[in-house]
């Protein structure tokens, strides 16, 4: 993970360091000061553009990132990709520019919510409407799960929109400040895995945006430039942070000098070709653009590097010992954070009819 650690440097110096000096367990707990310590290290502003305030970071440079913060707290990794995938990819709208240099220059965070947790629901049929109002929109419905939604400053939720122009085919992406009236966060989850991501459910009450601040995504049917560039970041990076947790096991298993070289090798070997080949995708993706193909590639990266996670994660575990796994728990915590690679959209199987029909030359969808 060198260069990822020299890039963490460079951009936010002293980040890791912080990080590594507060441990795993903490980061992974529900009070865990990870988005405080990302937010006063400048991290909002990661991949702002640098004439608007932010740091500037290439997509290469963020997936280093996202692999840091993964291999010292998956939390912190899942609930940082969500605003930065949103800065990524959100289509301009009139208010973009503002809110970029705001969460550049003021630390904020963005949360996004697609998912409204309808087992077997596409994240791209919200059932979230949008009612026309004179100048701008009415939105209720609940968005879950959603990270980040105890820190956010802002969240981003897709909604169908419904006017006497459109049939709700058309999709945008609501700008709504964190504290608007009728927006409340209420608990989602009891599970112990990933406590630190604060992914709960955000439910909005008759809260009205205005039209500068809803962002067009199009027809969910054809995967547009927007929905392209919003898939192609979010796949490579949502991987790179669940890269990040299993690197975490790794570093460990390499500090204890557990197993044998060849294990050791094999461990390192794994994950580097999954990070090569993250950043191979990433060179080639130009944001903005429709290209259904580097979509592809790049969700075929991340299914593969599941498979690899998977294998390595499970080794690098059993190389750490019972003792580890049973008293600290810092290597079962991880262990399991890694498994939730498979639960973000779109999944593995829900995927597949589409990709095979791509291969033969049909359309990309995404279902
Ligand atoms: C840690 C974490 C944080 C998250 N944070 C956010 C967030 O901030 N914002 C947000 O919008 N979302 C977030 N999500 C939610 C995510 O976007 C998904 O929408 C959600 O996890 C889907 O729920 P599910 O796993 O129950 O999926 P389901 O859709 O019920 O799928 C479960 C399994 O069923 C199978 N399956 C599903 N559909 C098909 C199909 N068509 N064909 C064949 N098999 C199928 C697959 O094997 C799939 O893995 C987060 C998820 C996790 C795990």
């Amino acid at each position: 993970m060198t260069d990822e650690l020299s890039t963490a440097e460079r951009l936010l110096p002293g980040l890791d360091r912080q990080l590594r000096e507060t441990g795993t367990a903490e980061l992974e707990s529900a009070t865990s000061p990870g988005l405080r310590i990302f937010r006063q290290a400048g991290g909002p502003g990661l991949v702002v553009p640098g004439e608007l305030g932010g740091l500037g970071a290439s997509l290469v440079d963020a997936l280093h990132i996202q692999r840091v913060l993964g291999a010292r707290s998956p939390s912190l990794a899942v609930a940082v990709n969500m605003h930065v995938c949103t800065v990524l990819a959100m289509p301009p709208c009139a208010a973009t520019e503002d809110l970029l240099r705001a969460v550049a220059g003021d630390h904020l965070y963005i949360a996004s919510g697609f998912g409204e947790g309808r087992p077997g629901a596409s994240v791209l049929a919200p059932t979230m409407r949008a009612e026309r109002l004179e100048k701008g929109w009415r939105l209720n419905g609940a968005k879950k799960p959603c990270s980040l939604s105890e820190s956010m400053d802002f969240l981003t939720a897709s909604v169908a929109l419904s006017s006497a122009d459109t049939d709700g085919s058309e999709m945008a992406l609501a700008i709504i400040p964190a504290d608007a009236e009728g927006v409340s966060v209420r608990p989602f989850r009891s599970s112990p895995v990933l406590v630190g991501s604060e992914t709960h459910e955000v439910v909005l009450t008759d809260v009205d945006v205005p039209d500068e601040c809803m962002s067009l995504l199009g027809d969910p049917q054809s995967l547009n430039a927007a929905l392209s560039t919003a898939f192609h970041t979010f796949e490579l990076l949502v991987t790179a942070s669940y890269v990040g947790a299993a690197s975490g096991l790794v570093e460990t298993v390499l500090e204890r000098r557990r197993g044998t070289a060849a294990e050791r090798v094999e461990l390192v070997g794994e994950l580097e070709t999954v990070m090569a080949s993250l950043e191979a995708v990433a060179r080639a993706c130009e944001l903005g653009q429709d290209d259904p193909a580097g979509v592809a590639r790049a969700l075929y990266v991340r299914y593969s590097a599941q498979r690899t996670i998977e294998r390595v994660a499970a080794l690098a575990t059993e190389l750490l010992g019972g003792t580890p796994y049973m008293v600290s728990g810092v290597s079962a915590t991880l262990f399991s954070a890694v498994r939730a690679l498979a639960f973000h959209p779109p999944s593995r199987s829900a995927m597949a009819d589409a990709l095979d029909r791509f291969v033969l030359g049909e359309p990309l969808i995404i279902p």
